[in-house]
């Protein structure tokens, strides 16, 4: 579903991504473990064109995104930006779940979930109702007409899931979804991130919840100042980590 090639990127002279090459099998769910500016984030926004890259690439579905190879007879094969219209084409396929949940304040819950088919020009009564069966999935189906400041954090970001769902997603990217969140409301915001694997949609979660990635990922990637450094089962990469700098981590978070 997902393929990252000799992704590459830096801030000024300091690198931030440095050859990152990632696979992610469709309907998978991916969790991606590593220190405070390791380049996680830049990675997940990396893989929707928020962030483009020096060099390298990335593929969602085999299509690659926010560029195109343009064959040049002496240069070699280059990439190119592909208009803003096609890039905004490939995000609606790629659903990304932020730390704070950006919800739309003026709007209602249900809302905030059809905003974004409905202005693709969706069908009106088609969305609502896919939005209403999203809604029930992440349990708020009694929310549709409240407002996000009267919802929960843990809700609001449930919201935020089912935002992220109803264009039907090849990939959803979760940065960090339960860290802006009191302790007491992880739980269920995990579990509703929990309930979506298997059912087909390729996950992948950036998260310092190792219980989380132990009993929910497929794999587990460890990246450390822009390199994966380990990747490997839950078992492999939790349990028996081979890279000091992995074993280090795991011992100040666990
Ligand atoms: P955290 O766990 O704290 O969220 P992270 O692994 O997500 O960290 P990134 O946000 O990807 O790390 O940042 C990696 C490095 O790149 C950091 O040193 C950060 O300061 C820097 N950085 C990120 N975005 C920018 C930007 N737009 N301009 C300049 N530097 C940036
Ligand atoms: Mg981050």
């Amino acid at each position: 579903a997902l393929e990252i090639r000799g992704a590459s990127k830096s801030f000024g002279d300091r690198p931030v991504l440095r050859g990152i090459d990632l696979d992610v099998e469709r309907g998978s769910v991916t969790v991606i473990l590593g220190p405070s500016g390791s380049g996680k984030s830049t990675l997940l926004r990396a893989i929707n064109h928020l962030e483009p890259l020096d060099e390298g690439s990335v593929r969602v579905g085999g299509e690659l995104v926010g560029v195109r190879v343009r064959h040049h007879p002496r240069r070699g094969d280059q990439l190119v930006e592909l208009p803003e219209r096609e890039i905004l084409r490939q995000r609606s396929r790629i659903g990304f779940v932020f730390q704070a949940f950006n919800l739309f304040p003026h709007l209602t819950i249900l809302e905030n979930v059809t905003e974004a088919p409905l202005s693709l020009g969706r069908d009106a009564a088609e969305t609502t109702q896919k939005a209403r069966a999203l809604l029930e999935r992440v349990g708020l189906a009694e929310k549709a007409s409240a407002y996000p400041r009267q919802l929960s954090g843990g809700q609001q970001q449930r919201v935020a899931i089912a935002r992220a769902l109803v264009l039907e997603p090849e990939v959803v990217l979760f940065d960090e979804p339960t860290s802006a969140l009191d302790p007491e409301l992880v739980g269920e915001v995990l579990k509703v991130i929990a309930g979506l694997a298997g059912s087909g949609t390729t996950l992948v979660v950036v998260t310092h919840e190792i219980g989380f990635a132990r009993e929910v990922a497929d794999r587990v990637v460890f990246i450390d100042e822009g390199v994966i450094l380990e990747q490997g089962t839950p078992a492999e990469v939790l349990d028996a980590p081979t890279h000091p700098r992995t074993r280090e981590f795991l011992g100040r978070v666990l």
